[in-house]
């Protein structure tokens, strides 16, 4: 099962080999891979008392754990921006029997997300959007009960008019597709709901109040612009935006209540209002048309792009009469998807949920976009296909223009997993368009202090200096040299409080 093209592929060991716990530790001779510099410190030795770095040089004898790491290597715990926790739906093509099997299979899988979160050093993620904010507190509190340190979750809440992409009008199908789903069907000023909507023609105070109680009802740790003109499921145009007026009044409330703003943008359209409006984070990337140098002229320095290249897998396929058949692109994806998709599915899910995703992968691969075995469904996959195309593009123009790249999968589109970001990471060293000496130093600032600076973190994570968080994450391999370890299974990982080491890796 492990790929033969990237040997850091092993299998993930969701049974943590072993665990200790200890309120201080000390790494000794260790070489820091700094995600600022792009350059290899040490031999260092690095001491963590009560999850925060308090020594980084040469550390005194303490009591606690005490490790030589002589020729490991370390790099700061990593992130996933972009991701989806609750949503465990085996396939965009599934069936009834899918059906069944993810509503049986649903706690396991999402707990062994967690632990594999934990296990490869992704110790925080932002979850993106979801319809029922109990779902996330739920999983928060059953994962507290394991035997390991935390994984912590930023929550987004989305801010919109009732009638929008993201906010329908609530109808009878709606309710229907919840309850085939297994979902729990939550009203929009219930104080459960991941979303707050005001009327269309809200004026500003309106929206301001809306922002309000994103943050103080539902706890927003994030306030989430959707901008998409195609409705949902059968992307048919006619969603309307907000207006400019509603967006920089969220914009504006946003920051006066010390949150980010988080675009949802598949459009140039919405690039450029996202961009105007000051968005702090740009999801996804434009499909309709390339942008322009007036495009990149106008980004600022604080904004950061998260691709989720890695939809691609999820979503660009060829089928007949696609305009992206014939791309290089595509062939090349779909290689890609071919070689890995074993380990994907074996590493990733559920015994009880592996079939249905690889009855998925044949499904879309073969071009059958059916679901529940009836209605066409393909509407999504020709909405997104361009993922590899235009997409791609315009992410090596964003790339090449020097802008902050996060890293956020939009795990739980399957068959990505929020747990999956080695995909995002190898994608985009893929189609990113970097020269060879950048892929390393490039993969670990996007994983690392870019993603902090995304969710706000800078001052605490993604660097390992005296004072900050002491999540760290070893490898034996130089991951400067390797950018294939990170985000993949390592030596050892430490989460500020418990230790687990992997013996099998080598
Ligand atoms: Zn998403």
């Amino acid at each position: 099962m492990i790929s033969k093209e990237n040997p850091e592929l092993k299998l993930i060991d969701s049974k943590m080999p072993s665990v200790r716990q200890s309120s201080t530790a000390t790494f000794r001779n260790v070489y820091y891979a700094n995600p600022l510099t792009g350059k290899i410190e040490g031999p260092l030795d690095f001491n963590s008392v009560d999850n925060i770095i308090q020594v980084k040089g040469k550390a005194k004898r303490t009591s606690g754990l005490d490790i030589d790491c002589t020729g490991l290597y370390v790099i700061p715990s990593i992130f996933n921006t972009h991701c989806h926790l609750q949503l465990n739906m085996p396939s965009l093509v599934a069936d009834l029997s899918d059906i069944r099997a993810m509503k049986k299979h649903r706690n396991r899988q999402q707990l062994q997300v967690l632990t594999d979160l934990r296990n490869l050093g992704i110790l925080n993620v932002r979850d993106a959007i979801c319809e029922d904010l109990r779902g996330n507190k739920e999983l928060e509190h059953r994962f507290s009960l394991l035997p390991f340190g935390k994984v912590n979750i930023y929550q987004s809440v989305v801010v919109s008019m009732l009638g929008s992409c993201w906010t329908p009008e609530r109808s009878l199908s709606d309710r229907l597709l919840h309850s085939v789903a297994g979902m729990e069907f939550v009203p929009y000023d219930d104080s459960n709901s991941g979303a707050v909507v005001f009327p269309p023609d809200a004026d500003e105070i309106t929206v301001r109040g809306a922002v309000d109680r994103a943050v103080d009802e539902r706890g927003a740790d994030f306030i989430k612009v959707y901008e998409q003109r195609h409705h949902k499921v059968f992307f048919k145009p006619g969603a309307p935006l907000m207006s400019l007026k509603q967006l920089d009044a969220l914009c504006d409330q946003t920051r006066k209540r010390g949150k980010k703003t988080v675009f949802h943008m598949f459009s140039v359209e919405s690039f450029r209002r996202a961009l105007a409006s000051g968005a702090d984070s740009i999801s996804h990337l434009p499909l309709d048309e390339l942008l322009n140098d007036e495009d990149l002229q106008k980004i600022h320095k604080d904004v950061i792009f998260e691709p989720t290249i890695s939809l691609a897998l999820d979503l660009s396929w060829p089928r007949s009469g696609s305009p992206i058949n014939d791309s290089p692109e595509l062939a090349k994806l779909d290689n890609f998807r071919r070689e890995i998709m074993p380990y994907l599915i074996e590493s990733f899910w559920v015994d009880g949920l592996k079939n249905a995703v690889r009855k998925g992968y044949e499904k879309a691969s073969s071009a059958k976009f059916k679901l529940f075995g009836l209605k066409n469904l393909s509407a999504p996959f020709e909405y997104h296909e361009k993922i590899i195309t235009t997409g791609v593009a315009n992410l090596k123009k964003l790339i090449s223009a020097g802008t902050t790249i996060s890293s956020g999968n939009d795990g739980g589109i399957p068959p990505l997993t929020p747990s999956s970001l080695w995909f995002e990471l190898k994608l985009l060293r893929m189609y990113g368009g970097l020269a060879p000496e950048e892929l390393g130093p490039f993969t670990l600032r996007c994983a690392t202090v870019n993603s902090a600076k995304a969710l706000g973190l800078s001052d605490s994570w993604g660097v390992l200096e005296e004072g900050f968080k002491a999540g760290m994450i070893f490898y034996r391999k130089n991951p400067l040299e390797n950018p294939d370890v990170i985000g993949a299974s390592p030596y050892m990982v430490w989460d500020g409080q418990t230790l687990s080491r992997n013996e099998s890796i080598d």
